[in-house]
């Protein structure tokens, strides 16, 4: 019997799958009779996935999600929109189909915490109470934060950005144009604070490369990366091999450079070579080198942070906040360090791990059981381990898988492959089997 080639792939990617949802273990599943209001912000892929565990286990479950957006979008899926291989509606769903049955979604925006009342403030509704809160609204991806570039005018001097839907479209139109070009100089940049997926702008760049490799038009370009920190990767081992990857496709690295302002017109970028890696803001005033780049393409990243009604607030510290004003969680319980009704996950949480939806699958279903011990009166006593894995794009057809956890420990799902190898089936899984798994098992709680 024979097999289409496109079968085979989806077949692939159904084992691989398989066998990552049999790598976790059920110890979270038992029926609970806690009560309590419980409040969750945010309806992204954190919110979703902490509201299908609770409420499959609270028998007497009141559980409200506040969430703005109507459209849910799968934000792994940008990096493929920008490689031409997903379509920007494939990624969609409307957000209340996504919620749990039983679970209130509340259309509304939360502009104020007020933990000592236990109470958030919406932009429509007003004060709404809770006896438990769940914190997880993202990341604020800060535009303003790059002098000469904002949301809307991205694409503008070919600048680009695919940390936004419309941008990752954009980005994906420019690079498609690169090959009728006589040829350029493309630079990428990562930036200087905590942000999701720290993987997306050096797979974009390989992308970009392997396209004009593959459309015979390489050779007329030069690739620069520019990096905030004082190597491509941690851990070590995917840094290493990243390095030598970046050195075989001549894709330059310079460390430590900080991207400051862009002249969108002139196609000039102005970066900050700084002493060593911070993730806090330059100090006003202070002459930092600067050094300035030509670029025919560009693609960045803003800084990021939490959003302002969360650094703002009280659950974060006055030592966090010029780092980005994360949620003060301890590492392992997800539980806030000073209220012990608030649990918080997903970027928004202060932890030392990698920013990714891949994390939240591992975070979600530790943060749901600590929050019904502590609703039993119970210490919460599940520990994450600071799981995320990045799917770094090498080129079209191969990834190198990194999976790694807290003290940057390899957590490989599948131990017996040597992680430092790019490969086609981690490709297989990445285009035909995360998103699935994502809309399907780890949003309903299933994996
Ligand atoms: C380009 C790109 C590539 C990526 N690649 C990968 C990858 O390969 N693998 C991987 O695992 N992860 C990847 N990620 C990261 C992943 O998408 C995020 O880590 C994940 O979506 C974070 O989930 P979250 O729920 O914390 O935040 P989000 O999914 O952003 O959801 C936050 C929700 O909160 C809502 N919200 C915001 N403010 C408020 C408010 N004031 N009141 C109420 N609700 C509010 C928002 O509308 C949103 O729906 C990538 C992300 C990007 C952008």
């Amino acid at each position: 019997m024979s097999i289409s080639r496109r079968k085979f792939l989806k077949l692939s990617a159904a084992g691989l799958v398989g066998a990552v949802v049999i790598e976790r273990t059920y110890d979270y599943l038992s029926e609970s009779k806690a009560k309590g209001k419980i409040v969750i912000i945010g309806g992204g892929a954190a919110g979703i996935t902490i509201a299908a565990y609770l409420s499959k286990r609270l028998r007497h479950d009141d559980i409200t999600i506040i969430e703005p957006e109507t459209t849910h979008r799968y934000q792994p899926g940008y990096t493929l929109i920008a490689a031409g291989i997903f379509t920007p509606e494939e990624i969609e769903r409307p957000t209340a189909s996504l919620i749990p049955s039983g679970v209130k979604l509340l259309k509304d925006r939360v502009v104020e915490l007020d933990p000592d009342k236990n109470r958030v403030i919406t932009a429509q509704a007003g004060a709404i109470a809770y006896d438990f809160l769940v914190v997880a609204p993202g990341c604020q991806v800060n535009f303003n934060l790059v002098e000469g570039i904002t949301q809307p005018t991205l694409g503008a001097g070919n600048v680009h950005c695919i940390y936004d839907f419309e941008g990752a479209q954009k980005c994906r139109d420019a690079v498609k144009k690169l090959p009728a070009l006589k040829g350029g100089q493309l630079i990428f940049t990562d930036t200087y604070t905590k942000m999701k997926c720290g993987g997306a702008p050096k797979k974009i760049a390989l992308l970009a490369e392997d396209y004009l490799r593959k459309n015979q038009a390489r050779d007329r370009f030069t690739f620069s990366y520019f990096s905030n920190e004082n190597v491509l990767m941690k851990p070590k081992v995917f840094g290493d091999r990243l390095a030598v990857i970046y050195t075989e496709r001549k894709i330059g690295v310079r460390y430590l450079h900080r991207l400051a302002s862009v002249d969108t017109q002139a196609k000039k970028a102005v970066f900050h070579q700084v002493p060593e890696h911070t993730t806090k803001s330059l100090p006003a005033g202070h002459a930092f080198e600067k050094v300035t780049v030509d670029f025919d393409f560009l693609h960045f990243v803003p800084p990021m942070s939490a959003p302002d009604f969360v650094r703002n607030s009280p659950l974060t510290s006055a030592e966090e906040r010029p780092k980005g004003g994360w949620v003060t969680v301890d590492k392992h319980t997800l539980v806030h360090a000073r209220y012990p009704n608030v649990v918080a996950l997903g970027d928004v949480a202060g932890t030392p791990t990698s920013k990714t939806a891949a994390a939240i699958r591992m975070q979600a279903p530790v943060a749901a059981a600590n929050l019904i011990s502590l609703m039993e009166g119970k210490p919460p006593g599940i520990k994450y381990n600071g799981y995320s894995a990045c799917p770094i794009i090498t080129e079209y057809g191969k990834v190198l898988m990194c999976e790694f956890g807290y003290d940057e420990k390899l957590l490989p799902t599948l131990p017996f492959l040597d992680p430092a190898i790019e490969r086609g089936m981690w490709w297989t899984l990445k285009v035909h089997g995360l998103m699935p798994m994502y809309y399907r098992g780890m949003l309903k709680g299933l994996v």
